[in-house]
């Protein structure tokens, strides 16, 4: 069988260009508009000392890059990755603004993260390195300006880090003013219920109400998952009460298969033992990189990193719909291949914007000192991101466009009403 050529490093950046520039043409956006939201506002990089358990100091990297704000405080996850740099961040962030401008809710888009490996650090190394990189980036986060989230190898237990540390750089009398500085807490630390799940379960909803649309019975249909962290693992987990058979995974472990079908939740419980990871369940077979691309199912989830659909890997699919929990991971070329064989894209900043929205409740519920119950929470959040899939169908059938121009264009349009109606200062 033919071998996938290796990766070739892609600039992200570059991809959200194209994407914008395709959506700002169509829709005419004014030219001085477009020169605005083109650029990121701000870019903190920042190089930090950290002790080691072996005594010895190592210096990281971080960044902390805010794309817009015009609608509200910047707002976006923080990555823990050995590829993170600066343009994978711009991107990151550009990608938050227009998620947030489709779901409605008040915020802007920023990104972060750190560039290393933190499966290779103690857990004990991995809190000093949070709290550090919390207090090299100080007042440049803050509850009603930026409020960071998780994302690839963060966690609650790293919000609840941040948290702590914020609240020691306050004077006393603000510090229980601040619990709403970062979203995704643990639930005892001020989190919300079901923000742990929410990408997962708003990946969940686009899939259901494209189901519906389509007279697509999801009892008897099967999907493959690629990555099995928080949104690979909530995604499939909830599916599997939709009915829908899960057939192959792939993580970065390896990739595995039981045409037979993989319960989820075992799958989970499996992974749980072994730092999160898939390879070696014994209820499936491994199988490589292709094969697993070239799995024949309904639905295809990527839910790992960008750039993993492309013109080398799009042709393999053989699939009907491509519910894209990760942020990027289909490249232009892979649009434009997916589009060709009539495969269906559910773009990222419609289809993964649960974790954003339940976001924006936990920050709500902080500043209110409230604390909704399961259901509403997740009835709010049905609510907000299928207006959103109608907003984005709507505008595509309209503009007969893909979604993911019409994603951008629903966003475009709010953001440039917004500057039109306040103007430029001075
Ligand atoms: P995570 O760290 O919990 O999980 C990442 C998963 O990807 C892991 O299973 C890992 O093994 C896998 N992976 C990494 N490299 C891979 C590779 N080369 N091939 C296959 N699998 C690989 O991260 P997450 O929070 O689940 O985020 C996953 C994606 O979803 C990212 O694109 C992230 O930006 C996006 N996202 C996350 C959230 C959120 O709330 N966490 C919200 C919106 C979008």
């Amino acid at each position: 069988m033919k071998k996938i050529p290796p990766q070739k490093r892609k600039n992200i950046y570059e991809n959200v260009n194209k994407q914008f520039n395709k959506a700002s043409d169509l829709m005419k956006l004014d030219a001085n508009i477009k020169k605005i939201l083109n650029t990121t506002l701000n870019e903190i990089t920042v190089h930090f000392p950290v002790r080691m358990d072996n005594d010895q100091i190592e210096i990281f990297t971080g960044y902390r890059v805010q794309h817009n704000n015009v609608l509200g405080p910047f707002k976006g996850g923080l990555r823990y990755h050995q590829s993170v740099n600066i343009d994978e961040v711009r991107a990151l962030a550009s990608w938050m603004t227009i998620k947030c401008a489709i779901a409605d809710i008040p915020f802007g888009g920023a990104k972060g993260g750190i560039k290393f490996n933190p499966s290779k650090y103690s857990k004990n190394e991995l809190e000093r390195v949070t709290r550090r990189f919390t207090f090299a980036l100080g007042s440049t986060i803050g509850p009603e300006y930026d409020i960071p989230a998780p994302d690839v190898n963060t966690s609650p237990q790293i919000m609840a880090w941040i948290l702590d540390t914020y609240i020691q750089m306050m004077p006393p009398l603000e510090r229980k003013r601040c619990l709403h500085v970062v979203t995704g807490k643990p639930v005892e630390a001020g989190g919300s219920l079901g923000r742990n799940k929410a990408t997962g379960q708003g990946v969940v909803f686009t899939i259901e109400e494209w189901a519906k649309e389509n007279k697509f019975d999801l009892k008897k249909s099967t999907y493959i998952v690629q990555g099995f962290g928080n949104v690979g693992s909530w995604t499939s987990r909830l599916m599997k009460s939709c009915g829908s058979k899960l057939t192959a995974a792939e993580d970065v472990s390896g990739a595995i298969t039981n045409p037979k079908g993989i319960d989820p939740d075992d799958l989970f419980a499996y992974a749980q033992k072994k730092n999160g990871l898939i390879a070696g369940y014994p209820k499936a077979d491994a199988i490589d990189k292709e094969v697993f691309l070239r799995t024949k199912a309904d639905i295809f989830i990527p839910a790992a990193l960008e750039n993993q659909i492309t013109s080398e890997t799009a042709p393999l699919l053989n699939v009907k719909l491509v519910a894209e929990g990760a942020n990027g991971p289909t490249d232009p070329e892979g649009d434009m291949i997916l589009k060709k064989r009539g495969i269906h894209v559910i773009p990222d900043v419609l289809c993964n914007s649960g974790g954003a929205i339940v976001s924006y409740f936990e920050w709500l519920q902080n500043k209110r000192s409230e604390f909704w119950e399961l259901e509403e929470v997740d009835s709010k959040l049905r609510k907000k991101i299928i207006t959103a899939y109608y907003k984005v169908k709507n505008k595509a059938k309209e503009l007969k466009t893909d979604w993911r121009t019409a994603a951008y264009i629903v966003a475009l349009s709010r953001l440039e009403i917004v500057y039109k109606d306040r103007g430029i200062f001075p």
